[in-house]
């Protein structure tokens, strides 16, 4: 006889049986050999009516497992439901009172978390095994059960059938969403290319602007929040394009699906399903789409074009999509070879430092003082570029520094050739980008430039423009007033361009002020302009600076900086950048006018 009741009652310890592998704290664990080690028995509940049935199944069960009974439908879903125990497998009869098997089959389908518990049903009729199955039976036994070890290997081998199945879908799910993880999303993108090249594909990059900042602001379980709704939105969309998702990295998402016409509306409906009441919790989702992907080209091209495309749109409140484009694509092959080129260029010195120079306007006539080194690309395929071509994307990727340590070199070997040359010297400014400030080695690396070619401090000056200052104010103080110490002198470029500078001159010592070119620009068109410049050399006056106005173009501009104090102009009134070569004109002038 079978203690049905006793064995209810016996509490076994809760675990999860279908998954054979757990993660724990302390790693991935072997639930089975967890199982055998603890003594522990995986769960199955048995559903028929007839009393003699489950006494002679739970005889033969009992052998491997923990047996649970439930007399009709009813009475297993109660048992299911209550969350009491987890079972690893149903053995169901279909014929039964209160609730019938195919009721008990329906309902489980239609629950998440009982659909994947495997179901064995009981029957003795043929047609009722192949209606079973279509309503997603595993496998099914025939009654009279007088075969005891069959039954016993069928139940175990759909328990494994089912745990593999879970743990391969536990292992290509991201935990934390739901979606898949990286390396499963690329290889079910990949097959479903595979099978269905028909369609136009679209992928999209999502991600959510300063969420570093929200989870230090809200902690990080209403970050999680955020993250599982968006996957869980994103998933409801896909469903629509018949796509999949992925979430790439913290708050980076992946969508891949059927080509739809625009992505508007769903970043919109993203947006609003996002956004709570709570204002303060508010989220930015911005998005960048490639459309109709180039199947000749790699899937994982085709998310790094959106990528490029979503961050075109990083801290840009105006908008919050944008389209990868020819235009777009051209941009980032161009950049790619620039990145690819830099290398070379320098060896080959494809990079040519020219030199503009700065004029002393105070005196009677003006007096060459000193110059600023600005590089130009000599590109063997390209021509000439410009450095608002190449300089920005080398600040972003870091090949900057190899830049620029390379232009300083360039400016000190002139510096000291023209001095051997003409026995004068002629400062020259360098520009010194905020990647430069943050190198522990700066310092080491401009002495031994000096160094190198016998030139003291003051004979190359450092421009430091604005926009380093805003982004680690107290780190940059220490660097320019260790430079400064040593003899450096610091020139703040482009001043008035940003928003830092008012608030850096209080707790930073510079040397010259350089005023950006957009004041002279505006100056005579309005009087506010006018206004500003007046305001920049006051300030220059109380801090006793001199100031150089960049970009001046013409004699008037001169006169009004001149009559209002300026100290040095540098512009193409006197002349453009220009190769070492043709600088030498100016020293020459400047050697005769000092001889008259
Ligand atoms: P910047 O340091 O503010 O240099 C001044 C820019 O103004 C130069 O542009 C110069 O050609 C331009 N300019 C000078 N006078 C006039 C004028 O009268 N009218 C007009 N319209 N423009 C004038 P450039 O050479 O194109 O350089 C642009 C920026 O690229 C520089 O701005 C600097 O920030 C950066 N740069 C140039 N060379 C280097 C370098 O070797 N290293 C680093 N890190 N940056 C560099
Ligand atoms: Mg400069
Ligand atoms: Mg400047």
């Amino acid at each position: 006889m079978i203690m049905m009741e006793e064995e209810r009652n016996r509490t076994v310890c809760a675990i999860p049986f279908r998954l054979v592998i757990v993660k724990t704290l302390k790693g991935w664990i072997d639930m089975d050999n967890f199982r055998k080690n603890n003594g522990l028995r995986r769960r199955v509940l048995v559903i028929d009516d007839e009393l003699i049935n489950r006494e002679i199944l739970g005889n033969i069960l009992n052998q491997d497992y923990e047996v649970s009974y439930a007399a009709d439908g009813q009475e297993a879903m109660d048992l299911l439901h209550s969350g009491e125990n987890v079972y690893s497998l149903v053995l169901l009869d279909l014929l039964m009172p209160v609730m019938d098997g195919f009721q008990v089959l329906n309902n489980m389908k239609a629950d998440d978390t009982l659909k994947t518990v495997p179901v064995i049903v009981m029957t003795s009729e043929v047609d009722a095994e192949v209606s079973s199955i279509r309503l997603g039976a595993a496998d099914f036994i025939t009654k009279p059960y007088n075969m005891p070890e069959v039954i016993l290997a069928r139940c175990q081998r759909i328990i494994e059938l089912s745990e593999d199945k879970s743990i391969i879908s536990s292992a290509e799910k991201d935990i934390l969403t739901g979606l898949y993880n990286r390396s499963f999303f690329f290889e079910y993108v990949r097959q479903i290319e595979k099978y269905d090249a028909v369609h136009s594909a679209d992928v999209l990059v999502l991600n959510i602007d300063h969420f570093h900042m929200f989870n230090e602001m809200h902690g990080r379980k209403e970050g999680d929040r955020i993250l599982r709704k968006l996957a869980a939105v994103m998933q409801k969309k896909l469903g629509e394009t018949e796509g999949i998702g992925c979430r790439i990295g913290a708050d980076t998402f992946y969508w891949y699906g059927n080509h739809m016409e625009g992505y508007e509306d769903v970043l919109a409906s993203i947006q609003e399903e996002l956004s709570g009441k709570d204002q303060s919790k508010r989220v930015r989702v911005r998005a960048g789409v490639y459309q109709n992907v180039d199947r000749s080209a790699e899937v994982e091209n085709w998310f790094d074009w959106a990528k490029q495309a979503c961050d075109q749109v990083r801290g840009d409140y105006s908008r919050q999509l944008a389209y990868y484009s020819s235009d777009l694509h051209d941009k980032s092959l161009y950049h790619e070879q620039l990145i690819n080129d830099i290398d070379e260029a320098i060896r080959n010195k494809d990079l040519i430092v020219y030199y503009q120079p700065k004029y002393g306007i105070q005196g009677e006539v003006p007096h060459l003082r000193s110059a600023e080194a600005l590089v130009r690309w000599k590109h063997p395929e390209r021509g000439m570029i410009s450095p608002g071509d190449f300089i920005p994307l080398f600040e972003s990727n870091g090949l900057i520094q190899r830049l620029d340590h390379y232009v300083w070199q360039e400016a000190a070997a002139q510096v000291r050739k023209w001095k051997e040359e003409f026995d004068v010297s002629i400062p020259v400014s360098v520009n010194v980008s905020r990647i430069d400030i943050h190198d522990p080695c700066l310092e080491e690396q401009l002495r031994s430039i000096l160094e190198k070619n016998g030139l003291s401090a003051e004979e190359v000056m450092l421009e430091i423009t604005e926009s380093a200052y805003a982004e680690n104010a107290r780190g940059l103080t220490e660097v320019v007033e260790r430079l400064r110490e040593q003899g450096f002198r610091i020139e703040m470029d482009d001043f008035g361009s940003g928003y830092s500078s008012l608030n850096m001159l209080t707790t930073i010592s510079i040397d010259v002020l350089k005023m950006d070119l957009q004041f002279i620009r505006n100056m005579q068109k309005d009087d506010k302009s006018l206004k500003m410049v007046e305001l920049v050399l006051d300030i220059a006056k109380f801090l006793k600076v001199p100031v150089v106005a960049e970009g001046v173009e013409d004699e008037v501009q001169l006169q009004l900086l001149k009559e209002r104090g300026c100290d040095l102009i540098q512009g193409y009134y006197f002349s453009r950048p220009v190769p070492p070569e043709e600088f030498e004109k100016f020293i020459k002038d400047e050697i005769e006018l000092s001889e008259e």
